[in-house]
């Protein structure tokens, strides 16, 4: 099995360019991001803050996520329920990167995430994947962009939904996110050393997508 690990910062773009090189490469495309936010949603919604640790870890035992694929894409499923719209919001993105902080929550994901790998061909987007999830992915890419055009780029995602999103407080919550990603005790964003750092500032997504089937000789 091949597997591409894109690991990055909020917004830098990662999903937009892992699914482009799914759909080329013909292999899944798999958002990692997506499970934590299923379990930050479970979190808020049984009326528990997404940082407290001991109570998100005594929630575990009833979530079951499971996840599948359709031609429009992945589909998150929250004990049966399809959540996948529900977790997008950017509160959501707030409660799945503290949760995320708890190890009892990583230790959860670990075995599913790797387990589809061992089944598929796939590109796996998140900010621990070719660290901790598959350190022995062929390919591992960190791609990073200035938090000034990570912002432009969430706000255009928002607007095409039709969503009123404010600049300052959009910079704000990634910021917020970047500190605590980079900065937690445990799987902290950071490039696996063996990856391959990409700035897309100023790149376009066709240029990212060139760069990275180059790499894998497939230009
Ligand atoms: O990528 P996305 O914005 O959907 O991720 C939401 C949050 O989930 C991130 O801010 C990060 O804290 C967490 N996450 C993680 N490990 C991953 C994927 C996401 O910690 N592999």
């Amino acid at each position: 099995m091949i597997a591409i690990a894109i690991d990055g910062p909020s917004a830098a773009g990662k999903s937009t360019l892992a699914k482009r090189l799914a759909k080329e490469l013909g292999y899944i495309y798999v958002d990692t991001g997506a499970l934590y936010r299923a379990i930050g949603l479970h979190a808020v919604r049984q009326g528990v803050s997404p940082a407290d640790a001991e109570r998100v870890a005594a929630l575990l035992p009833h979530v079951r996520l499971s996840v599948d694929y359709s031609p429009e894409g992945q589909r998150v499923l929250l004990n049966g329920e399809d959540v996948s719209q529900a977790i997008r919001s950017p509160e959501m993105g707030m409660a799945a990167s503290a949760v995320s902080a708890h190890p009892a929550v990583r230790a959860f994901l670990l075995e599913q995430q790797r387990d589809m790998a061992r089944h598929s061909n796939l590109v796996m987007d998140g900010r621990d994947i070719g660290t901790v999830v598959l350190p022995d992915a062929q390919y591992k890419i960190f791609l990073t962009a200035t938090p000034e055009a990570r912002t432009h780029r969430r706000m255009r995602d928002h607007q095409a939904r039709g969503e009123q999103v404010d600049y300052e407080s959009l910079l704000r919550d990634i910021l917020k996110r970047d500190e605590q990603d980079t900065n937690r005790p445990i799987a902290p964003l950071r490039p696996a050393e063996d990856a391959v750092i990409i700035d897309s500032t100023h790149l376009t997504l066709d240029e990212v997508v060139k760069t990275i089937k180059a790499l894998m000789g497939r230009a």
